[in-house]
């Protein structure tokens, strides 16, 4: 029997139109467009947005193309440049500095993963970092910047890239996308919203003007305040300060200075209390200090943060306040929460935007009907919910894995209890140097490489295959490898060339 016969659904709402409403806008108008289902977005200018997130992970490239974005137009429009990774500053110890970098560190060589040679050579006192043998990492380290190759066998396929954008401007554009394919926006702020008495489905939202809005399926998209999600359904929220304990931020974006070579990786210096970020992109640079408030006031965050800046500030500090943690359901009824209303995870490692993406992702793949059937909505929360908890963890890794002691924070993030999964991995990479290994979940082995080696947790031992192997033989290849990427690398044009090459903005 056909259980779903003529009862799609054709009303969609969105509430909220920032990063998150705009994305999920442009992606469902593009796989609705022959459905005949109608979307509305509200969004209220008196209220803006939350105006930061400016670093992106490489996915982010399959959503333009899924849309059929063109890149060249793209970057020209939201003022992007190139991100081959992140810099971490002073993680580890004080004056430490490593790149995680979108890539591999090496080639694979008999199933063993090369940081298992790199060990084995760094416990036998070869003390060459192990970024010297990733081609994203050096290429970072000269501001270079390349296409990935095609071709498997070459040391230029060993990486990917994202970008650094304007949000807004990004937006922007995807309003400009969504409106030629059918959305409606309304302006407006969402002052009442209305449920099934009997169901609790939510069937309106009343705007300001007086206006309601009906609708089947409905995306709160309106930011930390979780308007449908939590302050309708209650849905709930797992606190992770505990672990996470940075809770505001400070944000001031500066002019760029067109005489200093643009970089291609976005900057995370750790402070006393937290971390600063530095997203170039190609008029401004994104600079941000989040940081804890049990250990810093706001007067002193933003002091830290102006010190420390590079250009002349564009704006007014803008300040933000957070609570690390997730919606207990994202999809919740016939409510999904994507953005901030779903969760929040502090952007050290640019997840945000990810995060939203693989929702409407999953959103799309679990498109209801009418009824609603929970089998699609226990199934996204399912996978929401361990993509979140992985980059949770993969987050709180960055704070433990250090030998910092100068600040009461410090002492605190070291000394912590961590989540049992985490406590797990770190076992086992400290005793084999073995990473856990997943089908699903956002970093890979490379990721957690980069952190664990960059801040200093170095496994006691390797895979024990490479007993077969000399130490004078290992050395050899390694640093065979090491001269092939800096000839990779010197054949490369420079980040400034590539960045010329898109044409300037729009
Ligand atoms: P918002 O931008 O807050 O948008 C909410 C929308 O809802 C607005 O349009 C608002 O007008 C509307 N709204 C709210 N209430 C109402 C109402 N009553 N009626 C009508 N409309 C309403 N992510 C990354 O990927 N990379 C980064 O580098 C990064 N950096 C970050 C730094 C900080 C300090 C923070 C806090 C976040 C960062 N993020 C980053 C996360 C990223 O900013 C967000 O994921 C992204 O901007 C999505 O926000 P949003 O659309 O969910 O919410």
């Amino acid at each position: 029997m056909i259980e779903n016969a003529n009862n799609a659904i054709n009303k969609v709402v969105i509430v909220g139109g920032g990063t998150a409403g705009w994305m999920t806008a442009a992606a469902l108008s593009e796989v609705l467009s022959n459905t005949g289902c109608e979307i509305t977005l509200i969004e209220s200018e008196q209220i803006g947005t939350v105006g930061v997130g400016e670093a992106t992970l490489p996915h982010l490239r399959f959503f333009n193309q899924r849309l059929g974005i063109d890149e060249p137009e793209f970057m020209r429009a939201v003022n992007a440049t190139y991100k081959l990774g992140i810099e971490f500053a002073n993680w580890g110890q004080k004056g430490d500095s490593y790149i995680h970098p979108f890539g591999d560190f090496g080639k694979p060589q008999n199933n063993i993963a090369f940081h298992h040679y790199w060990v084995k050579s760094h416990l036998h006192g070869n003390k060459t970092p192990i970024g010297d043998f990733s081609l994203p990492v050096v290429a970072s380290q000269q501001a270079k910047f390349d296409f990935p190759a095609q071709d498997l066998n070459s040391l230029l396929s060993t990486f990917s890239f994202a970008y650094h954008i304007d949000a807004g401007l990004y937006a922007k554009y995807l309003r400009e996308y969504s409106e030629q394919r059918g959305v409606t926006r309304k302006e407006g702020k969402v002052i009442g919203v209305n449920q099934d008495a009997e169901t609790g489905f939510i069937t309106s939202v009343e705007i300001d003007d007086g206006t309601q809005i009906e609708g089947q399926l409905f995306i709160d998209c309106s930011g930390f305040r979780g308007l449908l999600i939590e302050q309708a359904l209650e849905t709930g929220y797992e606190d992770w300060q505990h672990w996470l304990p940075c809770d505001r931020a400070v944000a001031i974006p500066c002019a760029a200075n067109p005489n200093q070579a643009s970089i291609p990786y976005t900057r995370a210096t750790a402070d006393e209390a937290g971390w600063r970020w530095r997203i170039p992109l190609q008029h401004r640079v994104g600079n941000g200090h989040v940081y804890c408030s049990d250990f810093m006031s706001d007067e002193q965050a933003e002091r830290t943060l102006r010190t420390n800046l590079e250009g002349e500030p564009e704006r007014d500090a803008n300040f933000l306040r957070f609570t690390t943690g997730r919606r207990k359901k994202m999809w919740n009824k016939n409510c999904v929460a994507i953005g901030l209303s779903a969760g929040f995870l502090e952007p050290l490692e640019s997840t945000g935007i990810h995060l939203i993406q693989l929702a409407i992702m999953k959103l799309i793949e679990f498109f209801p009907d009418q009824s609603i059937d929970p089998a699609f909505s226990d199934e996204f929360n399912r996978v929401m919910q361990m993509e979140i908890e992985r980059i949770k963890d993969f987050l709180i890794l960055h704070y433990n894995a250090t030998e910092r002691d100068d600040t009461e924070f410090w002492n605190y993030v070291r000394t912590m209890s961590l989540p049992d999964e985490l406590q797990r991995k770190m076992e086992l990479f400290e005793r084999t140097g073995h990473v856990v290994k997943y089908q699903e979940g956002l970093f890979l082995e490379p990721s957690w490489i980069a952190v664990y080696l960059g801040q200093r947790k170095i496994p006691r031992a390797y895979d024990p295959r490479l007993d077969a192997l000399s130490i004078d033989q290992l050395d050899a290849q390694l640093e065979k490898l090491k001269q092939s990427i800096v000839r990779a690398v010197n054949g490369m044009p420079s980040h400034s060339q590539a960045i010329k090459q898109i044409g300037d903005p729009a």
